[in-house]
């Protein structure tokens, strides 16, 4: 007698559950946005662990996001209870690979603590690549030579594999020469960029077989989500994975592929049924996230893409509420009425969670988020300025990153110099000569160097201390908690004390922001792991998770996500579509942009609200704008349009005083004072050595010091104060002997 189904499976409708019962074999479910593909995903999970098909760690299941894999995981763990810990292995392409990567590190010569660099860390160092090619960063910008190399990452080129045409394609040919010379120095860094993550694990698949064999045997099932946007290297790397069991299911919707540029092939989509002959195809029709007008304005929008698979979507929900288009006059207003009409749904019982701000480029969120700070209305942003790019934690991190790895130099030399220690880019250069002379990192560098007469005593001495630093550190953290340890680093090294000195604006915030990253480290096993976190996260959360807010983020960042209230600002040529893509990638572009459009319409359940405004500012200057295209392509039966009295009243001028008004009461002077009180207070700058460091006279009087007291000379060095005289001290110098000399010339040592 056949056991009764296992009620997750009760609601799920005869398509879907197919896709979940087929367990063995490749599957791949193409269906369009709400069809409810990742719940077959998770569902598929659920089951396969009910049937003990698997165990959690036997399941590779890979999201887009890190927020996908938590949702995931809680959405598993939801159907079938505790046994969902375990699944260890449901992440992004990203963190699964860097894992996979720290067990083998060594096969492609790397150590298991390599660092994971960030796109500024790369441009850095393919800057230095360029310059010891003697090569123009202005005629050759390392930026694009970072596109370049992400681009044949994603396309699983390491510089060997490159072809003929690629290898010429940057700086007059040198396009192998560069990559192969960026590889080496990231080996010698100990470091991987994020191309590399997946790559690197393919080379080792690739090269050694019985790792490969492993880590198949481990992975007997695997499930891929949003797979319309993995790339070829992706790809790869799944194929490989998948060979032994053949058990890989992909769900994906080709209308919503939107990461073309960098590098997504929808292509993998067509390649599957060739490359796992015998698979299920499955279809999903039926909609269940979004009312009738707001599925059929998405439909109608999508319909005007050529290249596309083609899909029919219905749902037995009511028409609902028509999309709403409304014109502003200006982007504020667009902020302003915005903020007003979340106001308004929230005071007829909406949560503010339920609603979002998609928005094309990042930058358009500052306009809501600063009527949100001046209302008060609670938001976070996800994606967006993002908390671990701030100067101060990127300082911070760097501290950590070098205590980490000693050999991280990108690290070092973020930090060497900060707080201000007189280790000036003459003292940097030595030491960058001397690595590469011996082939060794700059924290190497550092200490030799500061056992010879190299440097001068001051530079040699604080770098010494820097060096003891870390030493030390590193010892105090095998006994102190890691959170203490950062503090620790932070305090002893100087480097909050230099904030706490900082009399800008910022200042504060900033010093809050260092708080906020100790508090974020404790959740985290190690310093390492931490590390590894920032380095992938995707996203960060602001405030308290818990607490009720508006979301902002990107339609990117969308992807995959629902909402009951959905805002889509800013629908205007040249925004949305984005002129960028059109210039760069013509039709193709714009019907990438498309998708785009049909992504943020298709995240909201009961309310979709489309604006767009007839000028902005930017850059400080204002243009006016005409309605998106998209906007025209919408279906007019399912759209209400509304134009709001200000688009129409009123000129230009007034009403940009007015927001310039506006602008200034929000700010007060903040925008104004940190530069002014720069002028104001800046110290007398004198050359004591043209070819080295630059020396600052201070405001020392004679009563921020005590006798006995070990201060430092410009240019006598070190000494012991013997006596104080007003501003004057008598000083017995370790090498100068007994001096009498100005306090504004000496510091404490
Ligand atoms: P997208 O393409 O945007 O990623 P999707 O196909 O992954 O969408 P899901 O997010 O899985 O769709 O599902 C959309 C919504 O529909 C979710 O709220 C989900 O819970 C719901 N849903 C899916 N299937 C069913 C079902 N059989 N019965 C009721 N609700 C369902
Ligand atoms: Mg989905």
């Amino acid at each position: 007698v056949p056991a009764a189904p296992p009620p997750y499976l009760d609601g799920l409708n005869p398509e879907q559950r197919q896709a979940v019962e087929a367990t063995d074999g490749p599957v791949l479910v193409l269906a369009g946005a709400g069809t409810g593909k990742t719940r077959v995903l998770t569902t598929r999970i659920a089951h396969l662990l009910h049937l003990g098909k698997a165990w959690p760690g036997q399941i590779l299941a890979v999201t887009f996001t890190n927020k996908a894999a938590r949702e995931m995981q809680q959405r598993v763990a939801g159907i079938i209870g505790g046994v969902a810990e375990g699944m260890s292995w449901l992440g992004t392409f990203h963190s699964i690979a860097a894992r996979i990567l720290r067990r083998h590190a060594e096969l492609v010569g790397l150590q298991p603590n390599f660092t994971i660099l960030d796109t500024d860390d790369q441009v850095r160092l393919l800057k230095q690549i360029l310059a010891a090619e003697g090569m123009d960063e202005k005629r050759f910008p390392a930026r694009n030579l970072a596109g370049l190399i992400d681009r044949w990452k994603n396309r699983a080129l390491t510089p060997e594999k490159l072809g003929a045409d690629d290898a010429q394609s940057f700086g007059d040919g040198k396009g192998r020469t560069l990559y192969a010379a960026y590889q080496e120095r990231l080996k010698t860094l100990n470091a991987a960029d994020f191309g590399d993550l997946l790559l690197h694990v393919i080379t080792i698949f690739q090269k050694h077989p019985d790792v490969l064999a492993d880590w198949q045997r481990r992975f007997k099932y695997i499930l891929v989500d949003e797979y319309q946007d993995t790339n070829v290297a992706q790809y790869l790397w799944l194929r490989l994975l998948a060979q032994r069991w053949r058990n890989l299911c992909c769900v994906g919707d080709d209308d919503q592929s939107i990461y073309g540029w960098r590098g997504a092939e929808v292509g993998n989509i067509l390649k599957f049924e060739s490359d796992f002959p015998g698979a299920l195809v499955i279809r999903l029709e039926r909609n269940y996230r979004s009312t009738g007008h707001i599925l059929a304005a998405a439909s109608g929008l999508i319909a005007a893409n050529e290249g596309r698979l083609g899909k029919t979507l219905w749902t037995e929900d009511d028409m609902g509420e028509k999309v709403r288009v409304i014109g502003y006059w200006d982007g504020e207003e667009e902020a302003r009425a915005s903020a007003d009409l979340i106001e308004g749904m929230r005071g007829h019982g909406r949560r503010l969670s339920e609603m979002a701000i998609l928005v094309r480029a990042g930058h358009q969120t500052r306009a809501f988020e600063e009527r949100f700070v001046t209302v008060g209305l609670p938001y976070r942003v996800i994606g967006g300025p993002r908390f671990y790019e701030r100067q101060e934690i990127r300082d911070a991190l760097a501290y950590f990153r070098v205590l980490v790895s000693p050999d991280d130099d990108l690290a070092f030399e973020r930090i060497v110099n900060v707080p201000k220690r007189g280790l000036g880019d003459a003292t940097v250069q030595q030491l960058h000569l001397l690595a590469r002379e011996r082939n060794i990192s700059l924290h190497h560098a550092a200490t030799l160097i500061t056992e010879t007469d190299e440097l001068k005593p001051k530079a040699r001495s604080s770098l010494r201390d820097l060096i003891d630093g870390f030493g030390r550190w590193r010892a105090a953290g095998r006994d102190l908690p890691h959170p203490e340890l950062a503090e620790m680093v932070l305090d002893e090294s100087g480097y909050t004390a230099m904030w706490q000195a900082d009399k800008s604006a910022e200042a504060p915030g900033r010093l809050d922001n260092l708080k906020e990253l100790v508090d974020a480290l404790a959740g985290f096993e190690s310093l390492a792991a931490f590390l590894d976190h920032v380095a992938l996260v995707m996203e960060i959360e602001r405030g308290d998770g818990n607490q009720d807010m508006v979301t902002l983020m990107t339609l990117h960042g969308a992807k995959g996500l629902e909402f009951p209230v959905v805002f889509l600002p800013g629908w205007e040529e040249g925004l949305f579509p984005s002129q960028r893509s059109l210039d760069e990638n013509g039709l193709a572009g714009l019907e990438e942009e498309r998708r785009l459009a049909y992504v943020g319409i298709t995240r909201a359940r009961e309310t979709a609200i489309i604006s767009h405004a007839a000028n902005r500012r930017v850059y400080n200057q204002w243009q006016s704008a005409i309605p998106s295209r998209f906007i025209d392509e919408l279906p007019r039966n399912h759209v209400e349009a509304e134009a709001r009295p200000g688009l129409w009243g009123g000129t230009m001028g007034d009403r940009g005083f007015g927001s310039q008004l506006r602008e200034a009461d929000l700010f007060g002077d903040r925008g104004l004072s940190p530069g002014f009180q720069r002028a104001a207070t800046a110290k007398p700058v004198r050359h004591l050595d043209a070819s080295f460091e630059r020396v600052t006279a201070n405001e020392n009087t004679g009563d921020d010091f005590a006798r006995g007291q070990r201060v430092f000379h410009q240019k006598f060095g070190y000494g012991r104060i013997t006596n104080i005289d007003g501003n004057k001290l008598d000083i017995a110098f370790d090498k100068a002997g007994a001096k009498k000399v100005i306090a504004s010339f000496v510091s404490k040592a």
